[in-house]
This record gives structure tokens, sequence and C-alpha cells, in this order.
């Protein structure tokens, strides 16, 4: 979610060729009507990957954990282990520490792959495929030694209220997407004028997500979302998950915004495409927010209601207000007429990097 490129494409591909990925179908959410699958996205709420981004987070906490409030968070939900159990957590967390704390969740090319093997590997009961062979996911000895040891204390303590979090969260959004899903993705790729992805998009719901509350990684392009975050709560959960998607599908829009500024001999300006596709997802979720949201689907949200109308997550976290106050101007003065369709994409694009 946050504004930073994404993962080369070269790398990504090496992504593809390093590991063999073994697609599961998604567990079944308790909460969810047995109804046909949904469009668009398939959901996941997987221990490992749970594991491995709690393990992340709380190494992260503990390390900078000068704050009081960051120990609080760190130790929340683990504060009855027995001594063998509090043995087991802190060695992989000194682990985490050690290995994983500094890598960005979202940028680095192990932790991406990390996550995408623990979540291929989201039934399996164990990593090393001692009791299915087609369980040895492959990673590092000392990882899948550390999540093994590590697993039982927080299947434990804290997975049931991780998963049922998710699992809440799959269900509160499941009817957004399968009422809206279809036309959305349809729209965002005539506008972005790339086919959407044929497979259902896998998104992996955890109890945390980076700091941004979600983020997306490419080839395969995947979602991860945090269930508890409040950015990602009712009708904003819809603009999350799409937002997110149209990071696979809007390279032309970086494409277009740097050949216009090279004809121009203008700067590439920083991100003015991640405005554009936050811009773009908030205005086509505003309508249908607006319309969809009630006492269930804005239960998670505090700044924005029923009666004032739907709040575009780039304005409600105040990013126009971070260095992107003139993409703003931008976008609505010369993109916005390309979504109401007066004027092409490329001309869209020429007007504003002319007005830069
Ligand atoms: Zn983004």
């Amino acid at each position: 979610m946050r504004p930073i490129a994404p993962p080369s494409r070269v790398i990504a591909h090496l992504l593809v060729l390093i590991f063999a990925l073994f697609l599961v179908p998604a567990a079944p959410a308790q909460d969810e009507p047995p109804a046909a699958p949904l469009p668009v996205f398939e959901f996941h709420s997987g221990f490992w990957l749970n594991l491995h981004h709690t393990l992340y987070r709380q190494a992260r906490l503990q390390r900078s954990s000068a704050a009081g409030a960051n120990a609080v968070t760190t130790t929340a939900g683990m504060n009855n282990l027995s001594p063998s159990e509090a043995r087991a957590w802190n060695s992989a967390l000194a682990f985490y520490t050690k290995t994983y704390a500094d890598k960005d969740l979202t940028v680095s090319l192990e932790m991406i792959l990390i996550k995408n093997q623990l979540g291929d590997f989201e039934t399996c009961a164990d990593l090393t495929g001692t009791k299915k062979k087609t369980c040895d996911a492959g990673l590092p000895a000392q990882l899948t030694q550390t999540l093994e040891s590590a697993a039982p204390v927080y299947r434990a303590h804290l997975w049931t209220e991780h998963d049922r979090s998710n699992r809440r969260w799959i269900a509160a959004v499941a009817p957004l997407v399968r009422r809206s899903g279809l036309n959305l993705s349809h729209r965002l790729a005539e506008i972005y004028q790339t086919p959407w992805p044929k497979e259902r998009i896998r998104v992996d719901v955890t109890s945390f997500a980076s700091s941004n509350g979600a983020y997306t990684t490419l080839d395969p392009l995947r979602v991860t979302v945090a269930s508890t975050d409040t950015r990602n709560q009712g009708a904003e959960a819809l603009e999350v998950l799409f937002h997110e998607a149209s990071h696979g599908i809007a390279d032309v829009v970086q494409d277009a915004i740097f050949r216009e500024c090279r004809q121009r001999e203008k700067p590439i300006p920083r991100d003015l495409w991640h405005a554009l596709l936050f811009y773009t997802t908030g205005e086509l979720i505003r309508p249908i927010a607006v319309n969809s949201v009630d006492g269930n689907s804005s239960s998670g949200s505090n700044s924005s209601s029923p009666n004032s109308g739907y709040v575009p997550y780039a304005v409600r976290e105040g990013l126009y207000k971070r260095g992107w106050e003139n993409y703003l101007r931008l976008l609505t003065q010369y993109w916005q007429p390309y979504l109401d369709g007066s004027v092409t994409f490329d001309d869209a694009i020429a007007h504003m990097v002319s007005a830069l």
C-alpha cells in the first residue's frame, strides 16, 4: 500500500523459477455461507503465513522497543506461556530479530519468497515433509526449525483469535466482492487498458501485513491484507483490495508517465502513478461504498460514516497532504475527465505531465 515501486519483473520472474507453487484451495470460512466461489479474489487464512507475520512484527517491535507501548503490544496475547513455551517463542523471536526484522516484507525478494511459500503450504501440519512428503516446503533449515518450534505456542495462544479475525473479515467483505467485484475488475481493466488476471487473485488475510496494513507482490500477483487493521474495514476493505490488485495491472500508467516525461525532458515525478492508482480506486469505490455502507460494513471505520459519504483511502490517510498535494489537483483536473470518458488515456497522461 505504501508509495513505493513494486519489485521488478525480473526479480519476480526469478521467484517463479525458484519455487514450484502448489496451489491449495481456500479453506472454507466458518462464517461464510456455502455459496458459489467469489469472483475476482480467493481469500486464505493460513496458519504458517500468520505465524510468520506475527513473529516478524513482534521481532520488529521488540527491536525498537524503547517505547513502553511497543513493549505491551509485543507481549499482547503471549502473557501466559509456560517456561518451555516462553523459551521456544523467545528463541524464534531472536532468530527473526537477527535474520528478518531489518528486511522489508514488500520489497525483499527473500521475504516475498518465504511469504508465498508459506501461503502455498498453509494446509500442511509441518514444513519438513516428515508427515507428508508433499509438505517439504524447501525453506532454509533454520527457518523451518524456528517455525515448527514456535508453531505449538502460536497455535495455543494466538492462532485461534487471529484465524477468527481473518475469517470474520473475509465474511464481511465477501458480499461486497460478490456484488461489485466483477464490475470493478472490468472497469479497472478498461481504465488501465490491461486485461484483468484470468485466475482469481490470491489474498492472504493475516493479523499483520506490513506497516501499511496491506501489500502486494507480483508474479504471481498476490495481495496480503491485515484483518484487524482499522484502515481495512467495511467498504474500505473493498477499496484496499482493488487498490492492491491494481498494482498488478497498472504498468501502462507508469510507462505512459515515463514516456511523456522523457518527451518533455522533465524529471519523472515520484509516485504520481501510485497517487493515480489511489485516486482511481477511490473514485470507483465511492458510489458503491455509499450504497453499501450499513451498520455492518462500516463498523471498523471511524473516519467515514453513512451520512458523510465515502472518504477514499488517500484522503482518509492524508496521503495528499504528505507531498502529494499537487497530484490531487492534477488528477482531479486531468485524470478525472478520462474516468468520465471525455478524453483519451494518452491525452489525460500528457496533460498531467505537461502541467507538472
Ligand atoms: Zn499501493
